[in-house]
C-alpha cells in the first residue's frame, strides 16, 4: 500500500518546477508514489509530477521530529528579538510552537497547516495563509518538498512576504531521493539555492535531526549578523 493516487502517465517529459530549464529526464522510481521521477540537467533538481494524496494519508506522515523543534526553539528562536511567529505546515502536536511558549510567552503565535488542528489559545490557527497577518518570522520545517510542482515558488513567495525573517529546512537529497516519503522535490544545495535566491536566502548544509541523522538543507533569512551552523549552534 502507497499513497498512489492517480499519477499521470508517467514518463511524459517535464520541465523543471525550479528552474524551467527543459532538459529533464526519467532517473529514478518514487517507491512511495510508484511513479517516475525526474532530473533537472540545469539545476540538479529531482521531482516527481503532483500526484493526488488524501488528508489521512497525507497526515499518517507527518509529526514533529523532537530534536529539530527543539533546536530551532531552544537554540534559535530562544536568541531572536521578535514578537510574532507563524509555523507553516504544522503537525497536530505542536511541539515547536508550545517549546517556544515556554520561553518566548508574550510572542505572538500562529500556525497554518491545509487541515486545520485544535491549537491551545496561545495559538492562533489560519485557515488560509493568504490572510495571515504579517509576522516578525516564519518557520516553515520540511514543508516546500511536500508541495508540488511550481507552487513552490509561490510558497516560498507568500513567505518571503508575510515575514520579515524566515527559516526553511528541506531534506538534503544529494546522494539519493527520499522516495519512501510523500516528497515531490528532492533538493540538493544547488536547487534548493535556485529557489529560495530571488528571496534573499541561500542554502545551507546541516546535519540532520533525529536518530538517522538524515542530511539537511535550510535557507533562512535572519537579521544581521545570525546564521544557523551545522544544526548545532547560532553565531
Ligand atoms: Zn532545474
Amino acid at each position: 500500500m502507497g499513497l498512489v493516487g492517480s499519477p499521470r502517465s508517467s514518463a511524459t517529459p517535464q520541465s523543471c518546477p525550479v528552474c524551467n530549464g527543459e532538459k529533464t529526464e526519467p532517473s529514478f522510481k518514487h517507491r512511495l508514489f510508484d511513479t517516475i521521477g525526474f532530473s533537472c540537467h540545469r539545476c540538479d533538481h529531482r521531482f516527481v509530477p503532483e500526484i493526488e494524496v488524501t488528508s489521512d494519508q497525507s497526515r499518517k506522515h507527518f509529526k514533529t521530529n523532537e530534536r529539530r523543534a527543539d533546536f530551532y526553539a531552544m537554540n534559535v528562536l530562544r536568541y531572536l528579538d521578535f514578537e510574532s511567529v507563524v509555523d507553516i505546515g504544522v503537525p497536530p502536536d505542536l511541539l515547536l510552537l508550545n517549546l517556544l511558549h515556554r520561553v518566548k510567552p508574550a510572542v505572538r503565535k500562529y500556525a497554518y497547516d491545509l487541515f486545520p488542528i485544535k491549537t491551545p489559545e496561545y495559538v492562533t490557527f489560519l485557515d488560509d495563509l493568504g490572510q495571515a497577518p504579517s509576522v516578525d518570522v516564519a518557520i516553515a520545517l520540511h514543508v516546500v518538498e511536500h508541495i508540488p510542482d511550481r507552487a513552490i515558488h509561490n510558497f516560498v513567495a507568500q513567505v518571503s512576504d508575510l515575514a520579515r525573517w524566515f527559516i526553511l529546512e528541506v531534506p538534503n537529497c544529494s546522494r539519493r531521493p527520499d522516495d519512501r516519503e510523500p516528497h515531490y522535490h528532492f533538493f540538493t544545495p544547488r536547487s534548493f539555492s535556485s529557489l529560495v535566491e530571488p528571496f534573499g536566502a541561500h542554502a545551507h548544509r546541516i546535519v540532520g535531526f533525529g536518530p538517522r541523522r538524515r542530511p539537511a538543507l535550510i535557507a533562512y533569512r535572519l537579521p544581521e549578523g545570525v546564521a544557523i551552523h551545522n544544526g548545532l549552534s547560532l553565531h
